[in-house]
């Protein structure tokens, strides 16, 4: 048990939440610490078992497995720093996109994304017209996008939805970014804030005029550079599996730093500080506490401390979607996929969001004669696979793509995991509550927000939430010292 903070002791900090956004506040704030010269103790306190929340690496039967995240965007930076300030630059995998990368489900049958969409952005006319996606008024409307007004005010927000329709027209929204986006972050793209999800876009059709006009731009600007394209292929992983993150950022938290098994039920004002209460009942004392869980778990632990913050958090929902595992025979595949895998639209009836072919996407996940699939189920927009048994779902899996790989036999292996509650949902608007959160928050000094709480969609926006908790609590911490250190001065 950790014991009462003395004032002669190093000030704790608590981090509550042992995921990606938790290692990053923790280890950010150790760092900033040493460089600093300002003495403080970090404790990790995780509710399950096992450090890395939604990161879950493991090795079966000569496979690689990935059953949460499998890969970082690399335009977003705060990956590929992370990696190489844990030293492994040199155990970055990517998929080289011998372009197209995915395919698309449209009319039962998959079409390859034309070569040059980044997301649904035409950078490439050829391609565009001469693929089998879209019809001839769908491919002008898409291609129409360059010469469209921009929209003027950098306030607004707008749905997934509502945005590609304006920008690209229904084609483009129903047969590309409904499927991808939805998909990948498993949202209903009718309520799925632009300004949380893809800011990016927002800004190029701001910036340059237009979305296609601004990928062309910065490709243009990389290649003048000779650096790589900012397209679909800019993802990467890590050979060993991102379970390797979480090892490396543990392994450099002093010993005794982690909690397992501990869930947080509360936290309390106590004195200058909080009390961090655990399901077993036990207290921590502490000068600072960075929530890093979701955003439900956040709201609970305070309810008592400030029930309207706690409401706003509580507000945001989040989906919940389950991976299956499926290998097969090589010979069991009659059309292997040309590409990474596939995604399914919504209206499409198909009760699966993706597949990803693991095999071809990294290598060293599976042995060279498997085929191995990861197929993706559940989110806010295919709610009807929730609550299927572990049976079910591999069964709807393996007959959603056995139809279109015309894949003969059952898998030789098929196994799922859930996540329940784990994709945050943001509504449209969702930036106005970041900022009443951050507004509330501040009312408690040392109290600091992280994660997808705040907005963190995915790995590299938790890493570089993470960091910015953990210097905004270190900041916190040193002057809270200097603070103390001039009372108790005067009071000598
Ligand atoms: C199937 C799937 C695939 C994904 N694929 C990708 C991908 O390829 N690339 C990508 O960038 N992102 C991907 N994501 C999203 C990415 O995994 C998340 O954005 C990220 O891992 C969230 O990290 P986090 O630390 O904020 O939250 P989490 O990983 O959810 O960690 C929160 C932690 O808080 C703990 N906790 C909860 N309540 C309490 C409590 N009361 N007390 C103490 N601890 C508590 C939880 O146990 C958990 O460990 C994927 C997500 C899923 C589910």
């Amino acid at each position: 048990m950790f014991p009462p903070v003395r004032r002669s002791d190093f000030p704790r900090v608590v981090v509550v939440g042992g995921g990606i956004s938790g290692l990053s506040a923790a280890s950010e704030l150790l760092r900033s610490a040493a460089q600093r010269g300002v003495a403080v103790e970090v404790a990790v306190f995780e509710a399950s078992s096992e450090l890395g929340g939604q990161i879950r690496t493991e090795r079966v039967d000569g496979m690689l497995l990935e059953w949460g995240p499998d890969s970082l965007v690399g335009q977003k930076p705060a990956g590929g720093e992370l990696c190489a300030r844990l030293g492994l630059h040199d155990e970055i995998v990517r998929f080289e996109s011998g372009e197209p990368t995915f395919e698309l489900l449209h009319e039962g049958r998959l079409h390859p994304l034309p070569s040059g969409f980044v997301m649904m952005a035409p950078t490439r006319l050829g391609p565009l017209f001469e693929s089998s996606l879209f019809t001839t008024l769908g491919k002008l409307r898409v291609a129409s996008e360059r010469f469209l007004p921009p929209r003027r005010s950098e306030r607004d927000d707008e749905s997934l939805r509502d945005f590609v329709v304006r920008r690209f027209g229904r084609e483009a929204y129903e047969r590309v970014a409904e499927p991808i986006l939805g998909g990948l972050f498993t949202a209903d793209a009718e309520r799925l804030s632009m300004r949380c999800a893809a800011p990016r876009l927002l800004e190029l059709e701001l910036r340059h005029g237009s979305v296609t006009t601004g990928f062309q731009r910065m490709r243009a600007a990389e290649r003048a550079g000779g650096g790589r394209h900012s397209g679909a292929g800019g993802f990467f992983s890590i050979r060993s599996g991102l379970s390797t993150l979480v090892d490396r950022l543990a392994a450099r938290l002093p010993e005794g730093s982690v909690r397992l098994a501990t869930p947080v039920r509360r936290i309390e004002r106590q004195g200058d500080g909080y009390s961090v209460i655990s399901a077993d009942g036990r207290e921590t004392e502490a000068v600072a506490v960075v929530l890093a869980g979701p955003a439900w778990a956040s709201a609970q632990m305070l309810r008592d401390l400030d029930p309207e913050l706690a409401e706003a958090l509580g507000g945001l929902g989040y989906a919940s979607c389950s991976t299956v595992h499926l290998a097969y025979g090589r010979e069991q595949v009659g059309r292997p996929l040309s590409t990474y895998g596939f995604f399914v639209p919504r209206a499409s009836g198909l009760p699966i969001l993706a597949c990803t072919d693991v095999s071809a996407k990294y290598p060293g996940r599976a042995p060279v004669d498997r085929v191995l699939l990861r197929v993706f189920l559940g989110g806010a927009g295919r709610p009807e696979t929730d609550g299927f048994d572990a049976r079910t779902q591999i069964d709807v899996a393996h007959r959603s793509v056995a139809r279109l790989l015309e894949i003969k036999g059952p898998p030789v292996f098929g196994q799922v995991r859930d996540f329940p509650r784990s994709m945050p949902q943001f509504p449209v608007g969702y930036s106005a509550t970041i900022e009443l959160l951050a507004e509330r928050s501040a009312r408690h000094p040392g109290l600091v927000l992280c994660g997808g709480a705040v907005g963190a969609l995915g790995l590299p926006d938790c890493i570089a939430s993470g960091r910015s908790a953990g210097d905004a609590t270190l900041e916190y911490v040193a002057s809270a010292r200097k603070t103390n250190a001039r009372r108790d001065a005067r009071s000598a």
